[in-house]
């Protein structure tokens, strides 16, 4: 069977940051204590205690400022560096599910954390000193299991979140592309469980 994935249309994204709140509420996640840094982002980067957030990217075009969006999250790697390198310390420390989801277990403790963080290519996983685990996005496994969507998909009335079977998300992916235009692009590709449309290739340089 197909598994499933997440298809983030960042064209449609209005930065209105409901994912970043359902994934706190859902997984009972702390809020973080932040800082005016000049920017609407917030909070400024990915931690034990936030496992998605909005970037905001500035660009000058025209003269003006013009914002575009990405949601930043684990890409649920097909296949997963991180688990690959986590086998080589400690078995079944990183699982990948049957439904597409790449999943820390507390067996994660037994391994280097700087060993996790420099696994990832994409600077995902975060680790907490105080509990000695490494986290990240678990891709809602306790919702998706009883055929709930994720808590951020559920969450986003635009429709920039997009849950279902991956050939089909695939296929909404390259359709919107396709409408976007030849400045549009997938990303990463197809070896990942979550992927993205985004409407300007330029983009590429800020991710
Ligand atoms: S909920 Fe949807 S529209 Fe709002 S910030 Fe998240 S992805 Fe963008
Ligand atoms: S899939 Fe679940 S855990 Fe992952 S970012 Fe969305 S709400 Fe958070
Ligand atoms: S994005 Fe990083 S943490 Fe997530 S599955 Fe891929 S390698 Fe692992």
């Amino acid at each position: 069977m197909d598994n499933m994935a997440i298809y983030i249309d960042m064209s449609k994204c209005t930065a209105c940051r409901s994912c970043q709140v359902a994934c706190k509420s859902w997984n009972q996640l702390k809020a973080e204590q932040t800082e005016n840094r000049g920017s609407h982002e917030n909070p400024p980067d990915l931690s034990a205690n936030t496992w998605n957030r909005i970037r905001w990217i500035e660009q000058m075009k025209n003269g003006s400022i013009a914002w575009t969006f990405f949601s930043e999250r684990c890409r649920h790697c097909d296949p997963p560096d991180c688990k690959y390198m986590a086998d080589t310390y400690v078995e079944g420390a990183i699982i990948k599910d049957p439904s597409g989801a790449v999943l820390f277990t507390e067996k994660i403790k037994g391994i280097d954390p700087d060993e996790i963080m420099s696994a990832c290519p994409f600077n995902i996983p975060r680790y907490d000193p105080k509990t000695g685990m490494a986290f990240k996005c678990n891709f809602c496994i306790d919702r998706i299991n009883f055929g709930l969507p994720p808590a951020c998909v559920k969450a986003c009335s635009t429709g920039a979140l997009n849950f279902g079977e991956k050939s089909k998300m695939m296929a909404l992916a390259r359709s919107r592309i396709a409408e976007l235009g030849d400045k549009a692009a997938l990303y990463p590709g197809e070896g990942y469980n979550v992927f993205w449309a985004l409407p300007d290739k330029e983009l590429l340089k800020h991710i």
